[in-house]
């Protein structure tokens, strides 16, 4: 049985710095009394680490990540610190691609007792799961991107999208999976959405087939398929009505923004990227220059996103008070915003990062 795990921290860039000490500390009490440990190594990165040492992700810091149970991350970038092509500073892309993480999982749920931006009453029922293939589709071009002359003499740059079949397999195997463990869960559940733009474009379709073809292995839950400007049309009308949504990368990072909004914002909104032998834990935002260092960051999107990672950790592990950890996690985040124990300032609330962390610690309290 193991119960001992080192987990790499990488802070980054101004409120995931915020949100990861939060985390730390809602995780210290949930230890003892599930009895596991983890241990952190905190390692640099980010955009003020390539400003203050010309290297924005260090060796030594992959390295670690390379050889953890579990990476729990921050943000990192930051708008006014760039590579002198003009682009962000984005560890999390290039970690992404090297610890083959093709899995991006956003989970997007309504937590009872926030006050949601969808009138219909059925907004409290949206618990769906956006998987956003996470090593290529149109990010692909970042590095490979060219500079081109077109035919009339124009200039222009052109951004490749790649879409293999690899990519897609495991990316839609992943999916079914994810389906028929929530329908274990919850037999109201178990269709997989494939999005994609398969009536235009030839990767698309490349796409869609592969989709319809491993869909046949997984007979136990539903297949559909919807194209992505229907897609987020049908977000907005009846988002309650997905269930786990597969796509293409930058498909995938745009949905998962307006998934989000629907949940009241980024500062709910948890994510793993995922793949076969490294995990790496995140909230869905980034590093919010506009309220760092204000103490009003919401935590609650990184407390969600420690709870996926002590149950994918509990899951690999076959350890089941890992599983009962991440549960009481999302208990206790529960408790306070059904009950209003906390009322963050990103609804309108005056209760800043402590007051949050404070109000889940209590939540977790037996
Ligand atoms: P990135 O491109 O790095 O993902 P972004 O441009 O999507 O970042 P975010 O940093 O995610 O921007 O912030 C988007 C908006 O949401 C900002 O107004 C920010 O203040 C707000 N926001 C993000 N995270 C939180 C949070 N944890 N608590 C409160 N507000 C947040």
């Amino acid at each position: 049985m193991k119960s001992d795990f080192r987990i790499v921290v990488l802070p980054g860039d101004g409120i995931g710095v915020e949100v990861i000490d939060a985390t730390l500390a809602m995780l210290e009490p949930l230890q003892a009394r599930h009895g596991f440990r983890l241990g952190y190594d905190r390692r640099p990165g980010g955009a003020h680490c390539y400003e203050d040492t010309g290297d924005a992700f260090p060796d030594s810091s992959m390295k670690a990540c390379e050889a953890a149970d579990a990476i729990l991350f921050g943000a990192m970038g930051w708008p006014e610190i760039r590579y002198p092509d003009g682009t962000e500073i984005a560890p999390q892309l290039d970690m992404r691609v090297h610890l083959d993480l093709y899995a991006g999982v956003r989970p997007i749920r309504a937590i009872p007792g926030l006050p949601l931006p969808l009138a219909s009453p059925h907004a409290a029922e949206i618990d769906l799961v956006i998987v956003r293939e996470s090593t290529e589709g149109w990010f692909h071009a970042r590095g490979h991107g060219r500079r081109v002359t077109t035919p009339d003499g124009d200039e222009a740059v052109q951004d490749p999208c790649q879409i293999s079949r690899k990519a897609c397999e495991r990316l839609f195997d992943f999916s079914f999976r994810l389906a028929q463990a929530r329908k274990r869960r919850n037999p109201a559940k178990g269709k997989v959405t494939c999005i994609d733009k398969s009536n235009v474009f030839l990767g698309m379709a490349f796409m869609n087939g592969i989709f319809r073809e491993r869909s046949a292995h997984f007979t136990d839950v539903v297949a559909d398929h919807c194209y992505i400007d229907a897609y987020c049309l049908n977000l907005i009308r009846r988002p309650w009505d997905y269930d786990v949504c597969p796509m293409e990368n930058q498909f995938g990072d745009i949905a998962s923004d307006l998934g989000a909004g629907l949940v009241c914002g980024m500062g709910y909104a948890p994510s793993a990227d995922i793949g076969d032998r490294h995990a790496v834990f995140q909230p869905s935002h980034g590093s919010a220059p506009d309220i760092a260092g204000k103490g009003i960051a919401n935590p609650t999107a990184t407390f969600l996103s420690a709870a996926m990672m002590l149950e994918w950790l509990g899951d690999r592990h076959a350890e089941p008070t890992l599983l009962e950890a991440a549960q009481a996690i999302r208990e206790a985040v529960d408790r306070v915003f059904a009950e209003g124990r906390a009322r963050p300032a990103d609804i309108g609330g005056v209760d800043g990062t402590a007051a949050v962390t404070r109000a889940v610690i209590d939540a977790l309290a037996p």
